[in-house]
């Protein structure tokens, strides 16, 4: 059996929609499907609520946007007759009840979390009625009743073993194609309507995925997998075949969009793989995340960013071998709930630096200041500093482990490019080397590593030959053609 996910984008238009049922539709095994809400439709129901709270009259006109755009693709894609007009009927009873939900947050002007995680619920609840109607022979199951959470520190986290036996339960006898609604649960104790977090489809697709021992989880998304770097900035960027666990919560926690973080635990320690599959582009092989990579003695697998980062310098000379200051400076930070992405401290202790986002930064100055009051007023320790406009790195690869060089061709190539990194942390896992630099140098530092480790020489060669070849000169194009067909006879991109 195969659990599948379709995001927000694959669900979101007429064409993808259509897209999503041929592929469902031409599955041999059994299937559990999952699908997100139409592609935006979350962030919708999120500013309607707040235009609603806000007493703003127009939060009608946009829930009536909504209301439409779910009647026309229903219009546009299920065939008149009884279905349609059965579904008709479930799809409009749930938006008069989510009308009628805006329409008391207008008048109360009240936004509880238990009204709010209703109103989202929404999305999800419609888009899989309409998919269950449109894939042939598909039966539609509530999530609501079997993924399950609970309050642990103050967050709505999921219940694992209740739902991994209440999955277990629902799917005890399945049909051959199931649908099933994302992100959506309910509160253990109190039945009440929670979620998994923005982005939670592919949460639930995994929790599912593990808990009935799948053969494998699809996340069908709008993008071919993985990508080498954003290919956005680097126009050479390819995507990644194949990673391994690790890699993969490495590179989507830090840039990388292509999975919802938590995704990948529960299948992880199943050691069910994940293949990642673009709806638009349904022959492309996508990215393969499992246990063990044989194949790829690549060093390094990707390259991820994210811009908009803060250097805070914690420093002084009554740090040094203080014990306890590195805690105060955490649980400072995290009782204010700042989340810190990077550590540098050099062994002589008297400073230690850590990278917040820019939006972070000056409320991490001050609760650290007032953390460190007294020995700042002694001048046994400075002011906190804060570097802001940076932009935070990080390379990424298993095969790093035990190969020496990879920090050093990093660096150098930094250093003949004329970057200047500011801080480093390699951790002791050494399957990411992250660093900071200047924000204004992102793009060129994101292009001299990419170029550095991911471009064979005959790709250098090539781009160098287009170079001169641009110049001029017959010779120089045979040879930059030579190496174009080098490069294809190699399996090689440009
Ligand atoms: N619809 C939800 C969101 O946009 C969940 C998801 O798409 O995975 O966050
Ligand atoms: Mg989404």
């Amino acid at each position: 059996m195969k659990v599948l996910k379709f995001g927000g984008t694959s669900v979101g238009s007429v064409e993808s929609i259509l897209n999503v049922k041929k592929i469902v539709e031409a599955q041999e095994e059994p299937v559990i499907v999952v699908v997100s809400a139409l592609g935006g439709v979350t962030d919708k129901l999120i500013k309607i609520s707040q235009l609603a709270v806000s007493g703003d009259p127009s939060y009608q006109t946009e829930y009536e946007e909504v209301a439409e755009r779910h009647r026309a693709m229903i219009d546009a894609i299920i065939p008149a007759g009884k279905e349609k007009e059965t579904l008709l009927t479930v799809i409009n009873a749930l938006l008069e009840e989510l009308k009628s939900i805006y329409h008391g947050v207008y008048l109360i002007r009240d936004l509880s979390q238990k009204t709010s995680s209703t109103i989202v619920s929404y999305g999800e609840r419609l888009s899989s009625h309409i998919v269950a109607v449109l894939v042939n022979g598909a039966r539609w199951y509530d999530s609501r009743t079997f993924i399950k959470t609970e309050i642990k520190s103050g967050r709505q986290l999921l219940a694992t073993e209740l739902t991994t036996s209440l999955v277990k339960a629902a799917f005890s006898d399945r049909p051959q194609i199931a649908l099933v609604p994302g992100f959506i649960s309910t509160d253990a104790e109190s039945g009440e309507i929670t979620n998994l977090g923005r982005g939670g489809s592919d949460y639930t697709a995994s929790i599912i995925a593990a808990a009935l021992d799948a053969s494998v989880l699809e996340i069908w998304t709008d993008v071919d997998g993985f990508m080498t770097a954003d290919p956005k900035v680097i126009s050479t960027a390819y995507t990644i075949s194949e990673l391994s666990y690790v890699e993969a919560m490495e590179l989507c926690n830090f840039g990388a969009k292509v999975v919802y973080p938590p995704t990948i635990y529960p299948v992880c320690i199943k050691n069910i793989p994940i293949l990642i599959k673009n709806t638009f582009n349904p022959d492309g092989k996508g990215t393969v995340i499992k246990q063990n990579i044989e194949g790829d003695k690549k060093p390094i697998k990707g390259i991820s960013s994210i811009n908009g980062t803060s250097l805070i310098t914690v420093s002084g000379l009554s740090m040094v071998g203080v014990i306890g200051v590195n805690r105060r400076i955490f649980s400072a930070l995290a009782d204010h709930g700042i989340s810190v992405f990077l550590v540098s401290q050099a062994s002589s202790e008297n400073s230690t630096s850590i990278g917040v986002r820019d939006a972070d930064a000056a409320e991490a100055c001050a609760v650290l200041n007032a953390e460190f009051a007294k020995e700042i007023e002694t001048g046994a320790m400075f002011e906190m500093q804060a570097e802001s406009g940076l932009a935070t790195v990080a390379i990424v690869g298993e095969n790093m482990k035990h190969t020496p060089g990879i920090a050093g061709k990093l660096f150098g190539t930094l250093g003949r490019s004329g970057i200047n990194v500011i801080a480093c942390a390699q951790g002791a896992s050494e399957t990411n080397i992250s660093f900071v630099v200047d924000g204004n140098y992102l793009r060129k530092t994101l292009n001299v590593i990419h170029d550095s480790f991911f471009l064979s020489e005959y790709q250098v060669l090539y781009l160098f030959l287009c170079g001169v070849g641009t110049v001029g000169g017959s010779l120089i194009d045979q040879l930059a053609q030579q190496s174009e067909k080098l490069m294809k006879d190699r399996g090689l991109k440009l």
